[in-house]
């Protein structure tokens, strides 16, 4: 348990890749911040059984991410809880999928806000005090959608790319402050997020769920399965790690081969 003792807030942690950084996070000791949008009794229930399962403090903020007062609050409120916030996962995120002509601006700004701004928001908010104890990991979620395109993603290509260049700015400011700052690039991970993608994928071709992934899978992986999101959460509590103390600015993909293409 390396972890024990240190604070780590994971920003779209009720649900998916979030919730299984969070557990994993927990698992290795960490005291946990969830953060997340979902039915209040689902979240308190899920908040209890991390607690209890792994004998960690765990609280809650409901802070919308594409809220920049209310990203304050909840770095604020980590802190005054736990009496310091030493790991910031920056994961929430949403998609939106349109060719660019017909793209809502209103849903362009939506995924810049929480994909991108919300990240900068949070990791200016939690920067001083890792400084100040010299010590912090900052993990961004990216995608391999952070260093590939694909059609019809533009907002969430433009906002993955952009992490990317915030992961290589706060890991050259933050080299010698004993803060990390790096950046998970996954695949198709079956969580909410992209099970709504294959759901519309059948609904558009008349084909079932299963060949939609089927299709997804082989149209982007060379490895014809999914990452699962406890994969992802393995990775950050390596980036977490000793291990991983000269490691920083950096893409780590956990993609079946996507961009080695
Ligand atoms: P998900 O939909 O299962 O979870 C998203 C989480 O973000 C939820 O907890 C949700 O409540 C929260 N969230 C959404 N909008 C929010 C807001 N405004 N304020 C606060 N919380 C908000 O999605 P997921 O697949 O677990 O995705 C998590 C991250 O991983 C995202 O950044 C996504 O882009 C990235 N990612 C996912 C995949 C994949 O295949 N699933 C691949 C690459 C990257």
């Amino acid at each position: 348990m390396t972890l024990k003792g240190k604070t780590a807030l994971v920003t779209g942690s009720t649900s998916g890749i979030g919730l299984a950084i969070a557990r994993c996070l927990a698992a290795d000791g960490a005291n946990l911040v969830l953060n997340g949008f979902g039915d209040a009794a689902a979240i308190a229930a899920q908040q209890a059984e991390l607690a209890k399962t792994y004998g960690v403090k765990v609280t809650y903020s409901p802070a919308d991410i594409s809220d920049a007062a209310q990203i304050a609050t909840m770095v604020a409120g980590a802190g005054a809880d736990h009496g310091s916030l030493d790991i910031l996962v920056n994961n929430a995120g949403i998609q939106f999928v349109a060719p660019i002509e017909s793209f809502p601006v209103a849903q362009w700004n939506k995924i810049i806000a929480i994909n991108l701004t919300g990240a900068f928001l949070a990791m200016q908010a939690a920067i001083p005090g890792m400084k100040a104890r010299g010590w912090g990991r900052i993990i961004n979620i990216a995608s391999a959608h952070g260093l590939v395109a694909s059609g019809e993603k533009s907002a969430y290509v433009a906002a993955k790319h952009g992490l990317l260049g915030l992961t290589k700015t706060a890991g050259i400011e933050l080299a010698n402050a004993g803060v990390t700052c790096n950046a998970i690039c996954p695949g198709w991970v079956l969580t909410p997020l992209v099970q709504a993608q294959l759901d519309a994928r059948a609904a558009r071709d008349g084909i079932t769920v299963e060949q939609a992934a089927a299709a997804f899978l082989a149209e982007k992986q060379p490895m014809h399965k999914f990452t699962a999101p406890e994969q992802i959460g393995a990775t950050a509590v390596f980036l977490c790690s000793d291990g991983a103390a000269t490691m920083t600015g950096v893409a780590l993909s956990v993609d079946g081969g996507w961009v080695s293409q």
